[in-house]
């Protein structure tokens, strides 16, 4: 059988049939209806979306005689008259294209000028395509300037490219421009089921969807890759077949990786690597249908209604779409994009796929389970004493493995199975009471345990030093002194009141250095004091303070992630992301 392949035999002939460019469409047929035409056209776009099409209806449009042989220009050209098949196969005399791809120098581009002098044969235009014009050297754009600059008025030139930044302004500012929208999957999805209606081959929903994603925007490698599905399914188009000649990984294991990191489940997504990996399926192909998991858990996260029922993976979507934050899956997608490109540099794909995949882990907001010991921790061990720790603080942590605070442990015990993870901040219903997720409280930041323990007289104390410091009334030992104390009691019935202080180091403990602070404290607080101090292990010291909060600072996501420059652009990108939500909060 005579076979014409898809892409040729549906190539659009008129403007009705260009698909997914109505804005051109609009414009060139009112142009064309009020006979109003330019002399020179810059069509751009990406390869595929119809630059050559709209440039062969606009030759026919310009050259159509009718059926009846006495029509003129129109915005619907006949199709059957000899101007429009002749263009049509390819046979026009009037009508020339030039690839600037091949043709790049000033030779081809005069020759092509010098017919320009010439009326038109036999149409009443004469239409010229120079595609890829971009690629044109420079001696050519100069000899074709002066031709685009006074055309004779039975030449039209149609310039297209798909990198319109490397075109001279000067040529530029001598088009009409338009730009061809890359088409939408679900545009393509729409045609493709059009065309094979019409070739009446059976086509599994499924299949199109994949055809169309794997087309990116381009009409004719739509067609083109469903030609080759057809004879790669022997005339049947069906998911299974397509998503192997692909190389697309099933939407499944993209569920389950999602899940799994939605989880805090390392293990799971370690294993789900290894069924990838003993299945043959390939690393890039996981990333790449993650990102278009991500992209619509983002689109239904933005957007609820916009489920498309016809999807079979909708539901699934939505479902995942409840389990992340929407800028958490703004994070995962862009690392699955950054992932994508580094697969190469990794020793083997497969540990590319699993270095990108724990990167989601590890800068997970929330963090809990960043390890598959903490993603095992037994459920049991249920918060204990969790809830006092502030968000701020517990959500740093993961990062920082050095500082152990309670609440991580509770935090990680928490995303068992079907559970939303804990960073989700949807209500709980009946287990309210647990979530650590609650909303800030409203009490201060506490720094991590293993720096100080806050007493009654700690923000006091340090209070006073504070102001001892900034009017510089102490020196430096006795500043030490201050620094290293906690104070223990304020008797303000003795006359004068007595302040006991507790440090550990002798040295500051000498009676010299107590005077000078005694007579420091006396000033600034503007009535005689007595300084008492004892020896023994100080725990909450303004010295202290001033480390957890250094060490807060430190934490912040910034400056954690120093390190990492991949992160660091992340960061870069997402201006609103988080490493760990509220750990990067001012205060
Ligand atoms: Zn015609």
């Amino acid at each position: 059988m005579s076979y014409l392949v898809l892409a040729r035999k549906y190539r659009s002939r008129d403007f009705e049939a260009l698909v997914g460019q109505e804005h051109v469409v609009k414009a060139l047929t009112n142009a064309l209806t009020q006979q109003r035409l330019h002399h020179a056209y810059l069509f751009t776009g990406t390869r595929g979306v119809g630059k050559t099409s709209v440039s062969r209806i606009l030759a026919k449009a310009l050259n159509c005689t009718g059926p009846d042989g006495t029509g003129g220009i129109t915005a619907h050209p006949c199709g059957v008259c000899d101007a429009c098949r002749d263009i049509d196969s390819g046979r026009f005399v009037d009508y020339v294209e030039l690839d600037a791809a091949s043709n790049r120098g000033v030779e081809e581009i005069s020759q092509l000028l010098d017919q320009a002098v010439y009326k038109p044969v036999v149409g009443r235009f004469k239409v010229y395509l120079i595609d890829e014009v971009h690629m044109l050297s420079n001696t050519a754009f100069n000899a074709m300037l002066k031709t685009l600059e006074e055309p004779p008025e039975y030449l039209k030139f149609v310039l297209a490219t798909t990198d319109p930044q490397k075109v001279p302004p000067t040529v530029l500012s001598r088009c009409l421009q338009f730009n061809l929208r890359p088409m939408a999957p679900q545009t393509v999805q729409e045609h493709l089921s059009t065309v094979l209606a019409a070739e009446k081959i059976e086509a599994e929903p499924g299949a199109l969807r994949l055809l169309a994603r794997g087309a990116r925007g381009s009409m004719r490698d739509a067609l083109s890759l469903t030609d080759q599905a057809i004879a790669f399914g022997a005339g049947s188009l069906t998911e299974a077949g397509v998503r192997q000649m692909l190389g697309a990984v099933d939407r499944s294991h993209a569920v389950r990786l999602v899940e799994a990191l939605a989880a805090g489940q390392g293990a799971e997504v370690i294993a789900a690597v290894d069924g990838l990996r003993s299945l043959g399926l390939s690393a890039t192909g996981t990333l790449e249908e993650m990102a278009a998991l991500l992209q619509q858990m983002a689109v239904l996260q933005a957007v609820p209604d916009a489920l498309d029922e016809s999807d079979p993976d909708a539901p699934t979507a939505a479902r995942l779409a409840g389990l992340l934050a929407p800028d958490e899956t703004q994070f995962l997608y862009s690392i699955v994009l950054h992932g994508r490109a580094e697969l190469g540099l990794a020793p083997d794909e497969y540990s590319g796929l699993v270095m990108v995949l724990l990167r989601m882990l590890a800068f997970r907001p929330g963090g809990a389970g960043t390890s598959p010991q903490r993603a095992a921790a037994p459920a049991a061990a249920k918060p204990v004493a969790a809830p006092v720790m502030s968000k701020p603080v517990v959500a740093a942590a993961p990062v920082r493995p050095a500082v152990v605070t309670p609440a991580p442990v509770s935090r990680a015990s928490a995303p068992a199975a079907s559970e939303p993870p804990p960073w989700v901040d949807v209500p709980y219903e009946d287990e309210a009471p647990v979530a650590p997720v609650a909303v800030r409280e409203p009490e201060p930041v506490r720094p991590p345990v293993a720096t100080f323990t806050p007493t009654p007289l700690g923000d006091r104390w340090a209070q006073v030093v504070g102001q001892m410091n900034e009017a510089a009334s102490i020196g430096a030992l006795v500043r030490e002194l201050a620094m290293q104390s906690q104070c223990l009691s304020i008797d303000e019935s003795a006359k004068p009141p007595v302040w006991r202080l507790r440090v550990e180091r002798e040295t500051l403990r000498a009676p010299a250095q107590r005077d000078k602070l005694q007579a420091a404290l006396s000033d600034l607080l503007q009535h005689a004091v007595q300084i008492e101090v004892e020896a023994g292990v100080a725990s909450d010291t303004p010295a202290q303070r001033a480390t957890a909060e250094r060490t807060r600072r430190q934490n912040e996501a910034e400056q954690i992630i120093h390190n990492d420059p991949l992160v660091q652009a992340l960061m870069q990108q997402f201006k609103t992301a988080r490493i760990v939500p509220g750990s990067v909060k001012p205060h």
